[in-house]
This record gives C-alpha cells, sequence and structure tokens, in this order.
C-alpha cells in the first residue's frame, strides 16, 4: 500500500507520519509539503533518514500539474490531505493564503484523485466549521453531529467549511471513496509554538506573560495528538465511504483552567496571565459527538493528565528547536 500525505512536516501530519511508519513497516509513504514556517524541517529529515519507505516532495499542494506529476511518478492508493494554513489570528490579519491552500489546494487534490481512481481519500478537517455552541446550550450538553450545518465564523473556519463542502461534492458527484475526519484542538508534541499549548509552556518556562482573550472562559476540547493519529488510522482502514467522522477525548476546559493545569504541574506559582482584548468572533466552545468513531472501536477516553506531562516534558527538552 502507498500512502500520500500533504503537509506531513506539520504538527498533526509529523505525528501521523511516525506513527503509521512504525505501524506499517511494509507500506510506503509519499510526502508533500511546501515547508512553510510550520514545518518541522529537522524532524521530517530524521523520520526520512531512519526510515528508507518515506519519499518526500517539497511542492506546493496549489500546483496542479507539479501535483499530478507526483501522482503520476508515484501512483498512491491512499491520499490524506493534512496540508492548511491553520492559524486563525493570521487568518484574520490577512486571508488570501488561506483561501488559496485550503479551498485551491483540495480542489486539486480531489481532481487529481479522481483521475488516478484513488481507492481513499481523507480530508482532515475541525469543529471549528461548526461555529460556536453558546453559552446556554453547552450547560445542556449540546454537542455537533456530523450532518449539522456549517456555521464558520472566521476565514480560517471558513476555509475548512468550504474544502469540506468540495470533498462531500466529490463524493456524489464522482463516487471519490472520501472521508472527512473532524476534529478538536490537539496538542502534543511538534506543534508551532505559535498554538496556545506551546505558548503557555514556553512562555511560563521563560517567566513571560502568557497573554489570553477576553476574560478566558472560552472552552477547548483537547485531543492528544497520538491519540489522533490512532483514530484517523482506523478510519483509514474501517470508514465507511462518503462519511464524516469526529474524534475527541472529551476534555473540555476553560483557557483558564488549562493554564492553570500547566502552571501546577511546572511547579510555577507566579501569575503570569496577561488579559488581552478579545479576537473578534472568538467562539465560545466546541464539542462533537464521537458515535461513529466508537463504533469503530475508538475509546474517545483519554488520560489527560499524563499526555500533558508528556507534552510539557517534549517542550521543556526541545524549547530552542521548536
Ligand atoms: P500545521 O500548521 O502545523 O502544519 C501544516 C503543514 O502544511 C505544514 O507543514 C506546512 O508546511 C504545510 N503546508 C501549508 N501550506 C501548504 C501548501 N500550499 N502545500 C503543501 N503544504 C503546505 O497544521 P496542523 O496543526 O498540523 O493541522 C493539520 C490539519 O489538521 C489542518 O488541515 C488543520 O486544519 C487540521 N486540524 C488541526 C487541529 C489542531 O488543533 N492543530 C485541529 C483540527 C483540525
Amino acid at each position: 500500500m502507498k500512502y500520500l500525505i500533504t503537509g506531513a512536516a506539520g504538527f498533526i501530519g509529523i505525528n501521523f507520519l511516525e506513527f503509521m511508519v512504525k505501524t506499517h513497516i511494509n507500506d510506503k509513504f509519499v510526502v508533500i509539503d511546501k515547508l512553510t514556517y510550520a514545518a518541522n524541517i529537522d524532524h521530517l529529515n530524521e523520520l526520512l533518514s531512519e526510515n528508507k519507505n518515506i519519499t518526500f516532495y517539497k511542492e506546493d499542494i496549489t500546483k496542479s500539474k507539479a501535483i499530478e506529476k507526483i501522482f503520476e511518478v508515484e501512483k498512491p492508493n491512499i491520499v490524506l490531505n493534512f496540508a492548511a494554513e491553520t492559524h486563525v489570528d493570521r487568518s484574520i490579519s490577512k486571508s488570501s493564503k488561506f483561501v488559496k491552500t485550503n479551498v485551491l489546494g483540495t480542489a486539486v487534490l480531489l481532481e487529481v484523485s479522481k483521475k488516478y481512481l484513488i481507492e481513499k481519500y481523507i480530508q482532515i478537517s475541525t469543529d471549528e466549521v461548526y461555529g460556536s455552541l453558546n453559552k446556554d446550550k453547552l450547560d445542556f450538553k449540546k454537542e455537533f453531529y456530523p450532518d449539522d450545518s456549517l456555521n464558520p465564523t472566521n476565514p480560517y473556519s471558513a476555509t475548512k467549511a468550504s474544502a469540506d463542502l468540495l470533498v462531500i461534492s466529490y463524493f456524489k458527484t464522482y463516487k471519490l471513496p472520501i472521508n472527512i475526519i473532524r476534529m478538536t484542538n490537539n496538542f502534543g508534541p511538534y506543534q508551532n509554538k505559535e498554538k496556545m499549548i506551546p505558548k503557555i509552556i514556553l512562555n511560563a518556562l521563560q517567566k513571560q506573560k502568557i497573554p489570553v482573550y477576553g476574560d478566558g472562559t472560552n472552552k477547548r476540547d483537547w485531543l492528544y495528538v497520538k491519540d489522533s493519529a490512532k483514530a484517523i488510522n482506523l478510519i483509514l482502514e474501517n470508514g465507511q465511504n462518503g462519511k464524516i467522522y469526529h474524534i475527541s477525548t472529551h476534555n473540555l476546559i476553560t483557557n483558564i483552567e488549562l493554564i492553570a493545569q500547566i502552571m501546577d504541574k511546572l511547579g510555577i506559582k507566579d501569575n503570569l496571565i496577561q488579559f488581552v482584548k478579545d479576537r473578534p468572533a472568538h467562539d465560545y466552545a466546541y464539542s462533537l459527538n464521537t458515535d461513529d468513531i466508537e463504533k469503530l472501536g475508538f475509546i474517545s477516553k483519554s488520560d489527560f493528565d499524563k499526555n500533558i506531562e508528556e507534552t510539557i516534558e517534549f517542550y521543556k527538552k526541545n524549547a530552542k528547536r521548536i
């Protein structure tokens, strides 16, 4: 089996690639990544030197001719698209790259996957496409279901929702065998330091202020990236064509609680929180129903305490590299 993985130098992609090369030793992996600021070039090079079954192409998924040439040469069976511009704040400052990579890039991959009769196309997506749960509804444990309507609130989530709609259209129109995977916020090793958990840990270690939007009561549902890798593989192997799957391990906590837990683990008593002007259209919370992935055998629970400790250790050791 030959897997083509885009964006595999990024945070979730590199953790997934690492999981796959360890667990699928007889398979082959083709990686396409543009190597933007978010890529983990050193770790990708480590994986390339340790695993001869990975072939790397530094390429942009929006370049249709170059992408088609890679498909022609490599003839992959499976395509997984992790490549994206992913930082909400950057999308609010300027959205054009997000539209190009997240929407046009997905369109290029779908078209080529159709032409080369790909056996499974997996689109990696996000809980943010549903928009926000409001405070009242959350009290009733409201969660989003895969057939809920999409209601994105910022340019990042709007481009991810647009890409999802395109992917669904390729299933309905051309019977391209697709799955869309919508996940909650991931955390773990190799995430760019501009994202929340690495920023909390790295700022705290340097006794620098930790900026918190609004009053810090926004909630996020934290999913360990190594759990995501296992769940994605489960969907890859058992997912029903055309279906949207959710991944979550149901660790919904406020930003303030998250910071308090990390400070506690680090043994830092100083109050480093600095409240800053809220993000425009800042979603209050997300929560995903996970019935479908549980039917595939995934246990939607995880030891947050242990996983956050492992994550803290990683950033302590790799502070200079990230
Ligand atoms: P990331 O920003 O860490 O990595 C993205 C990778 O894509 C980088 O290696 C980058 O170089 C590459 N890339 C960007 N533009 C490209 C292009 N035009 N062509 C080829 N490669 C390109 O992202 P991440 O956090 O690993 O997210 C991966 C996917 O998972 C994204 O689709 C994102 O929307 C989704 N997602 C992320 C989270 C999360 O918490 N991080 C949660 C849910 C869904």
